[in-house]
């Protein structure tokens, strides 16, 4: 294959084409054990120190299904309303790979533990439900090492190192139908499933999550079709996209790159791909296996797995409150438009508000400082809003003092400020650096008078019974304070002075 590649513009290809997109989402379970034997599943250990004759495959050894994993698969099924399956068996997939030391992969083929759920998801408030065909168990591979070439790639290496510490590490694969009828959505869709599928995951606690880690990764299948077209396209297979960003970037490169080979008459080659993060393209890897080449059979080393009915339904008993349904109810109680609540959703700050919420805020005051003065300040720098140096126990604080008017909220700008520059909590701010409203009467009755005293025209269009012209007053005594004044105590002492008596 030429290392140059035509494109074609994104939003031409979507004039001429219709993307169907899929994703199989591997999660690396957060139980403590492995998946067929007791070795730890801890990260970042020393290289080949969790591996015992089960996970090394050694002649002789026989492994054992562990219940957790199954547990945490169940859980995952019925999030996703899945069928839990009552009945079903591990199946053997045979492939030949140097960091697999059985040389076959412990999965589940023809008979999967959870079938046929579903996911909704909104972009821009357009909902879209997407289909889970499956939720299987499996376990996980070890990890190459290839060492002295330039690209870390086997090739041009001189020695390759193996780590079996991951082999055995379950795994689940929560597979999508196929989803059409995105249109040029596509690539923001796929990007919102897998994020809404983290969130669900986390929310279940069977898993970290931890894209960076390896512990979520996504194989994004995309295919195109011209428009009107009675078949789908064939589709690519990219494979292990880390992190959310990429899986958007994969879609939308697919889309160009097949694109381009349709407009040029070529056909889409079913293949393997690879995703380069540092160009967000994607390269032809091996071309993509049929089911018969990994000649499936029925794992005879393990019984079937039999779920209770009556364990299924403790389980879903069990289960936490799903991003879904908490957003549903967050957005009731704060009394929000779908609008507004996409606004805090799509700058991240659902979390954010929520936790300032329980620290003692009302939803508005929450609401008004993140994604107003703190949005600001995350944009101006570049940051997510989780990155600001301030946390909600502190925004709820000043959203307090705003509220005991101990603070204006220009005053309460000037707080936020001086947090995020790492001067300390709220109330020190406040009392070091004199930032506190005067609502003490002797102190504003000076300022009060010696501003009457220098705008007599305009206490006298007061004096004459023109209430409005107050305003100009109060202005000159903020002036006057830098700020600092109580305003509403102001106004009232100002037509105290002028009106009162007459
Ligand atoms: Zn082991």
């Amino acid at each position: 294959m030429s290392g140059l590649i035509d494109l074609v513009a994104f939003d031409d290809a979507m004039a001429r084409y219709e993307p169907v997109i899929g994703l199989e989402t591997h999660v690396e379970l957060g139980t403590n054990t492995k998946m067929f034997c007791g070795c730890p599943t801890t990260f970042g250990l020393e290289p080949n120190s969790a591996v015992c004759p089960v996970c090394l495959g050694l002649p002789g050894s026989l492994p054992v299904a562990n219940r957790a994993a199954i547990e945490y698969t169940i859980r995952i099924g019925l999030a996703l309303n899945c069928a839990i399956a009552s009945w079903c068996r591990f199946a053997r997939k045979n492939y030949f790979y140097p960091d697999m030391p059985k040389d076959f992969q412990i999965s589940q083929y023809d008979e999967p533990l959870c079938t046929d759920g579903s996911l909704e998801v909104a972009v821009d408030g357009q909902k879209f439900r997407i289909g889970i065909e499956r939720v299987h168990l499996e376990e996980d591979t070890g990890k190459s090492l290839h060492v002295g070439g330039a690209t870390g790639r086997i090739h041009g290496a001189d020695y390759s190192l193996v780590d079996y510490n991951r082999a055995g590490i379950p795994l689940v694969e929560v597979v999508t139908k196929p989803i059409p009828g995105t249109g040029a959505l596509a690539p923001v869709l796929a990007r919102t499933y897998v994020t809404e599928l983290r969130d669900l995951l986390r929310a279940l606690k069977v898993s970290d999550v931890r894209m960076e880690e390896g512990s979520l990764r996504c194989d994004v299948n995309t295919s195109l079709a011209p428009y009107g077209a009675t078949q789908w396209g064939t589709r690519t297979e990219t494979k292990n996209v880390n992190s959310l960003r990429s899986v958007e970037r994969a879609v939308r490169f697919e889309i160009e790159r097949q694109a381009a080979v349709l407009d040029a008459g070529g056909k889409v080659v079913q293949e393997t791909r690879h995703f380069h993060e540092d160009s967000g393209t994607t390269t032809a890897g091996r071309s993509k296996e049929e089911a018969q080449d990994y000649r499936y059979f029925p794992e005879p080393d393990l019984v079937p797995v039999a779920p209770e009915a009556s364990w299924v339904e403790e389980i879903r008993s069990s289960l936490p409150e799903l991003p879904a349904t908490r957003r549903a109810r967050l957005q009731s109680e704060w009394g929000l438009s779908d609008l507004d609540m996409a606004a805090l959703l799509n700058i991240g700050a659902l979390d954010l508000v929520a936790a300032t919420v329980a620290a003692g805020a009302s939803a508005a005051d929450a609401r008004k400082w993140w994604l107003g003065e703190l949005a600001r300040h995350a944009n101006s720098a570049g940051v997510e809003l989780l990155e600001l140096a301030i946390t909600p126990a502190q925004v709820a604080r000043v959203a307090a003092l705003v509220q005991d008017r101990t603070l204006n909220d220009k005053l309460a700008r000037q707080v936020i400020e001086a947090v995020l520059a790492g001067a300390g909590e709220p109330d020190q701010i406040v009392s070091t650096q004199g930032l506190a409203v005067v609502s003490d009467d002797s102190a504003l009755t000076q300022t009060v008078e010696s501003v009457i005293a220098a705008n007599p025209e305009v206490a006298d269009k007061i004096r004459a019974g023109k209430t409005p012209a107050v305003g100009a007053l109060v202005g000159e005594v903020m002036k006057a304070t830098r700020g600092r004044a109580d305003a509403a105590r102001a106004r009232e002492l100002i037509l105290q002075r002028l009106t009162e008596g007459r």
